[in-house]
């Protein structure tokens, strides 16, 4: 099919720059593309008929670390990188509360907690140091002198069970992962930006002074910068990246009668996670369960992962509740040999903005907004 003359004036002009991927990352990197210059024009593609990456597909939390997740990244990243991270994430969540309607996205200021599970309590006295070391080096990073707190009274409350200590994370919130995407989209596209769905990347090249992209579906789009937003995906663009593709798997109970928990929360470094959404639970994670096997880009569900939620939603979570599974789907994050996500110049004309190692909800604000620094030299 040839292109029309009007097309080729308005939809495929050339742009300045074109975003690949519509994930979170790539929406606000337009947002601030647009924000730094409203006359910069910008376009996203994305494969998908919706943004289809982990975007649309996680949690909904609004996070920034539980203790013992940050522990293991003091340990692994060293202290500089670490505040450093949990800094961005905080300051993300701050500004998109900002930006955007907290109606409009469903966020809750709701409250995170992190389980200690009885048969692997350090006893109070160790938890106790812990939180108080904690809370003390993320002052620097949050400002807050108290980020941490035991809420041990709220286990029976919650009606949780072989949980010997809470720990209490009050800045923490809930969102619609889809209202969120939704809400950024109608936003960047009120503000100029052209989003093009259904259309893969395969590969680009320079041609004279300007990037021409090519697609699965036979068009041609030209810009004069390309910024690759494609998280996991992104090694088939960019294969020289530290990537590593992780599955994220959900299920999601029927609605529970007398559901007392709310709030979001966090068992063994981060790996588990759920929250309620009304009087239903989502429960995601055990990818430590079967790391070989969750390290992929196939968006399907596994028994493994999904029998090991099953449990640990029986054991800890709704001992004798009855509940049914009605949901179940996965996402796929991206990882690599460290944490810190990737903004570069990885050739002239050609940027990055990926690897949001799992927390891209609160990471993607503050990414966007330097990955669109970085593209106006
Ligand atoms: C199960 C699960 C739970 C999670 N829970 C949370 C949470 O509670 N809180 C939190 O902060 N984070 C959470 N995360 C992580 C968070 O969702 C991600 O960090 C974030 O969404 C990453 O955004 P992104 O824009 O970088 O990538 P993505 O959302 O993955 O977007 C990448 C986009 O690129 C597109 N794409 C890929 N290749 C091409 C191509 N060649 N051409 C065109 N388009 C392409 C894809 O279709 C996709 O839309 C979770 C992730 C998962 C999987």
């Amino acid at each position: 099919m040839q292109i029309s003359i009007w097309e080729k004036e308005s939809f495929y002009a050339p742009k300045d720059v074109i975003i690949v991927g519509s994930g979170l990352v790539g929406l606000w990197s337009a947002y601030y593309l647009k924000k730094q210059n409203p006359r910069c024009s910008v376009a996203i593609v994305d494969r998908g008929v919706i943004p289809t990456g982990a975007s649309t597909r996680n949690a909904g939390f609004a996070c920034f670390g539980s203790v013992t997740e940050l522990q293991e990244d003091f340990t692994k990243m060293g202290e500089d990188k670490t505040l450093e991270l949990v800094s961005m994430r905080y300051q993300g969540l701050q500004r998109m509360r900002k930006i955007l309607d907290e109606k409009l996205i469903d966020f809750e200021l709701c409250g995170g907690y992190e389980l200690i599970a009885a048969d692997s309590d350090p006893g109070m006295e160790a938890l106790e140091e812990q939180i108080a070391t904690m809370n003390k080096k993320l002052k620097q990073a949050i400002k807050t002198s108290q980020t941490f707190k035991l809420s041990d009274k709220k286990i029976s409350e919650f009606g949780f069970q072989h949980v010997a200590h809470l720990l209490e994370n009050k800045l923490e919130g809930y969102l619609h992962s889809g209202k969120l995407c939704q809400a950024l989209l109608q936003l960047v596209q009120s503000m100029g930006v052209i989003v093009f769905n259904g259309v893969e990347i395969t590969h680009f090249e320079k041609i004279v002074d300007k990037m021409v992209l090519y697609t699965k579906q036979q068009l041609r789009f030209t810009a004069s910068k390309i910024l690759v937003c494609t998280n996991a995906f992104a090694k088939e663009l960019l294969p020289a990246l530290d990537i590593i593709p992780a599955r994220g798997q959900v299920l999601v109970t029927s609605t529970i009668h007398g559901l007392k928990l709310n709030g979001t929360f966090h068992y063994d470094e981060g790996y588990y996670y759920f929250r309620n959404i009304g009087n239903r639970v989502l429960l995601g994670g055990a990818r430590n369960k079967a790391f070989e096997e969750e390290r992929t880009t196939e968006m399907n569900t596994t028994d493994t992962i999904q029998k090991e939620l099953e449990h640990f939603l029986a054991h800890y979570i709704l001992p004798g509740k009855e509940y049914a599974i009605t949901d179940r789907w996965s996402g796929i994050m991206g990882m690599g040999s460290e944490k810190m996500p990737i903004m570069q110049e990885v050739s002239p004309q050609v940027y990055c903005a990926v690897r949001m190692s799992g927390m891209g909800v609160a990471l993607a604000p503050v990414i966007g907004e330097k990955v669109a620094e970085m593209l106006k030299d």
